[in-house]
C-alpha cells in the first residue's frame, strides 16, 4: 500500500482479496503496510489489485515460501514470548535440561540457569527418541513440573510437542511450543501449532534444506500464527566425529531470506559438551537472535543427551562469553542495557 494509506482503503483491499477467494495477511511496518494475498495464484491478474485505491504496487513473491519471505515483510520480526522477545537487538537464551527427569533435577537446573542469566527454561516432557527403548519423557507429569518450575523461578517455559492431539495441553503448560527436528515435516502437527496461535520454536530437520525449513514455517504462518522463531540445530553430513554439523551458514542466509528470528542450538549441533560454547559463540557472531542450550546438574546421570549437556558452571561461563561476543557485533543479551 502507498505510505500513509488510510485504514478504510486497506480494509477495502482486504475485502476484495477475500472476495476473490484468497486469504489476506497484513504486515504493518513502520513505513508501509503490505497485504499478502495467499492462495492459488494461477487465475489472478495483478491488475485486479493494482486498480484499487491506495495500492502502490503488486509484487509476485517468487519463492515458494511467501509469508516467511523478506519480500512479504522487510523488517525483521520481533516475537514476544512470555514478556521476553526474540528478534530485537537483545539475544535470548533458552536453557535447561534435555528432559524433565525429576522435581529435584528440574528445580536445581532451573535455578542455576536463571542465576546464570538465561531468559527461558527448556525441558522436554515428550521426548522423540531415536530408539523406542530410550527414556521417552515423563509426559503430563513432566509438563506439570516444568510449568511449576518455570513459574517458581520466573522464566517462561519452552517445551516440545510431538503429537497434534497434545498441542492444546502442552500450550497450557508452556510459553512456547517446540517442534523438534524429527517433526519439522510432520504437517499435521505444523497445522495444529499454527492453529494454536501460541508461540512456536521450529527446529530445522536434520536432513532438511533451508528451503524445506522455510516451507515448514509457511505451514504455521498461513494460519496467521506469526509468533514463530526458527532454529538451526545441526544437520547430517558425512562427518561423524560430531553428532551433527552446525550449519553456521544458515544463520546469515536465513537473515537474508526471512524476517523470522533465528536461534541456534549448539548442544544438539555438536553433541559434545566441550564444543558447545564454541558453537554458541560462533552463532552469536554470525547474527543469531538466540541460543538454546542443554544444561544438567549431573550430566553423567542424565537420562538423555548427557554427553552434550553443560554443568551449570559451564553454562554460566558460556553466557559470559556470548555476552562479550554480542557486544562485539553490536548486540547485547536480553535484559542487559542496549
Ligand atoms: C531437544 O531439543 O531436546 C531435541 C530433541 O532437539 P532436536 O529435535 O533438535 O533433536
Ligand atoms: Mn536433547
Amino acid at each position: 500500500m502507498k505510505a500513509g494509506t488510510e485504514a478504510a482503503a486497506i480494509d477495502a483491499v482486504i475485502a476484495r482479496v477475500e472476495e476473490l477467494g484468497f486469504r489476506a495477511h497484513v504486515s504493518r511496518g513502520a513505513e508501509r503496510t503490505i497485504v499478502g494475498v495467499i492462495g492459488d495464484e494461477r487465475p489472478v491478474d495483478p491488475e485486479q489489485f493494482e486498480i484499487l485505491d491506495g495500492v502502490e504496487r503488486v509484487v509476485r513473491i517468487l519463492q515458494p515460501y511467501k509469508l516467511a519471505s523478506r519480500d512479504f515483510k522487510r523488517e525483521k520480526s520481533q516475537v514476544a514470548v512470555g514478556g521476553a522477545v526474540f528478534g530485537g537487538t537483545g539475544i535470548a537464551i533458552v536453557a535447561g535440561p534435555c528432559s524433565v527427569e525429576s522435581r529435584e533435577q528440574l528445580f536445581e537446573t532451573a535455578w542455576a540457569v536463571k542465576e546464570a542469566g538465561a531468559h527461558f527454561l527448556r525441558g522436554g516432557a515428550f521426548k522423540p527418541r531415536s530408539s523406542p527403548y530410550s527414556f521417552q519423557g515423563l509426559g503430563q507429569e513432566g509438563l506439570d513440573l516444568l510449568a511449576e518450575a518455570a513459574a517458581t523461578v520466573g522464566l517462561p517455559a519452552v517445551t516440545e510437542v510431538v503429537a497434534p492431539g497434545d498441542v492444546d495441553t502442552v500450550r497450557r503448560s508452556s510459553a512456547m511450543l517446540q517442534i523438534g527436528t524429527r517433526n519439522m515435516a510432520n504437517y499435521a502437527l505444523l497445522h495444529e501449532v499454527g492453529r494454536s496461535n501460541h508461540p512456536v520454536l521450529l527446529k530445522r530437520g536434520m536432513s532438511s534444506t533451508i528451503q524445506e525449513l522455510l516451507m515448514a514455517a509457511e505451514y504455521i504462518l498461513h494460519h496467521r500464527n506469526y509468533a514463530l522463531v526458527l532454529c538451526e540445530r545441526g544437520i547430517r553430513t558425512f562427518e561423524n566425529a560430531t553428532r551433527f554439523t552446525l550449519d553456521i551458514n544458515a544463520v546469515p542466509l536465513l537473515g537474508e531470506l526471512t524476517h523470522l528470528p533465528v536461534v541456534v542450538d549448539p548442544s544438539h549441533a555438536t553433541g559434545k559438551a566441550s564444543l558447545v560454547a564454541a558453537g554458541a559463540r560462533a552463532a552469536v557472531a554470525a547474527g543469531a537472535d538466540g541460543l538454546i542450550v542443554e544444561v544438567h546438574p549431573h550430566p553423567d546421570r542424565a537420562l538423555s543427551d548427557g554427553a552434550q549437556s553443560l554443568r551449570p558452571d559451564q553454562f554460566a561461563a558460556l553466557v559470559r562469553e556470548v555476552r562479550d561476543i554480542a557486544r562485539a557485533v553490536g548486540r547485547h543479551l536480553l535484559g542487559d542495557a542496549a
